[in-house]
């Protein structure tokens, strides 16, 4: 188990800034995620705790120690990539003992460094001990692999292929685990399914787990913690539940779930509620703030809808007309317009209950504790 501290990490790349001021700190067994759109810098930073890139300034902790001048393959860090990168020739089982032997042959019986060509060729020159064998068979067990170990990696689908992958990394009982994008070459269904089994492991395995992705739900997910970088730079750091429910800007807000955004003026703010403005419509919202102009934030499930003529529950009412239903299977989201404003509501779907039409004049009704103000 590692923790992993990132302590003003900066990057440049000749002119490119790709890390400004990255601060990270992840505790012992943490799955820890870091999200945002592309370029933000994501890879970099991993690229840097892994030893792959050289950090312009800051440092790195891995187990409370600055390991900046330590080479990656000493850095204890297991990595899964995108592109899964299993030697194509060997089987499962061979995949997976590969790192295992070369130790076995670096440090073991041969007791002296051995040249790079040797460690290549370590492969065919190292039989896999009784004691790897049973390690690698454990490890491929805890994959549900073990069953495939005799197979070519090719003649695997994707995502048995990330699993050997990620027994490969396991196999080695790293401080740290590093997955950059692993399940993006995966269809959706698939990647639904590796989630839970990357959760799972993580969690019975306890190891610190750092996790590159660009899909919010693959990060609310799957993460204790989530760090939502833009630009070079983490905005907010904060556990899924926190990230939604309190985004500390717009730019989150939209990045970690759907959301109604509007521009909105302050007409007052007391410690108990605020009366805001948006176009000709006025809102009440629970939350205080200080500012005069703010971005409201509206949360699509923080929305109640009806038809005109029956109840709706108490808050902000305001009238409107259905311009689209779309049916999500437990919910139905509702395209509402409200005067030029356009709501985006996602509503529970009770079996039995008539569903909206577009054009039907409804009532929608926004809990003044779901307005947030940013
Ligand atoms: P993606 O999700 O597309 O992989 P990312 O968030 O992982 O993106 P990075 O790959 O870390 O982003 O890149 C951050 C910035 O640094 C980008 O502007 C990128 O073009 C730049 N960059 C990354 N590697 C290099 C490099 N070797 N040389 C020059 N610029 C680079």
């Amino acid at each position: 188990m590692g923790s992993v501290q990132v302590d003003g990490l900066i990057k440049k790349y000749n002119d490119v800034t790709a890390l400004k001021n990255v601060n990270i700190d992840i505790k012992e067994g943490e799955f820890f995620a870091l999200l945002g759109p592309s370029g933000c810098g994501k890879t970099t930073t991993m690229r840097c705790i892994a030893g792959f890139e050289n950090p312009t300034a800051g440092n790195i902790y891995i187990n409370n120690k600055v390991v900046n001048k330590i080479p990656a393959n000493k850095r204890n860090c297991g990595m899964v990539f995108q592109s899964y990168a299993l030697f194509p020739h060997y089987n499962v089982f061979e995949n997976v003992a590969y790192g295992l032997t070369v130790r076995d042959f670096n440090t073991g019986s041969f007791g002296k460094k051995v040249s790079s060509f040797a460690r290549l060729m370590s492969k065919r020159l190292a039989k896999p001990t009784k004691e790897i064998e049973k390690k690698v068979m454990e490890v491929l067990e805890y994959v549900e692999l073990g069953h495939l170990a005799e197979r070519g990696v090719n003649e695997l689908s994707g995502g048995q292929q990330q699993r050997v992958a990620l027994a490969r990394a396991l196999v080695l009982e790293p401080s740290v685990l590093l997955m950059d994008e692993p399940l993006s070459n995966l269809d959706k269904k698939l990647r639904n399914t590796m989630r839970t089994t990357i959760r799972r492991i993580q969690q019975e395995v306890g190891i610190t787990t750092i996790f590159v992705t660009h899909d919010q739900e693959e990060a609310m997910s799957m993460a204790d913690r989530v760090a939502v970088m833009k630009e070079g730079e983490i905005i907010q750091n904060a556990t899924p539940t926190e990230l939604y429910s309190n985004p500390s800007s717009a730019f989150v807000a939209d990045f970690v779930g759907s959301s109604n955004i509007f521009d909105g003026e302050v007409v007052k703010s007391t410690k108990q509620e605020t009366v805001v403005k948006i176009n000709e419509w006025t809102l009440k919202s629970t939350h205080t703030t200080d500012k005069n102009e703010v971005k409201v934030l509206i949360r699509p499930e923080g929305i109640d809808i009806a038809s005109e003529n029956s109840l709706v529950a108490e808050g902000n009412v305001l009238e409107g007309k259905v311009i689209l239903h779309t049916y999500l299977g437990p919910n139905i989201r509702y395209d509402v317009k409200v005067g030029e404003l356009e709501f985006s509501i996602e509503h529970v779907f009770v079996p039995g209950e008539p569903i909206l039409t577009s054009g039907e004049t409804v009532k929608v009704s926004v809990d003044p504790e779901r307005v947030l103000l940013l």
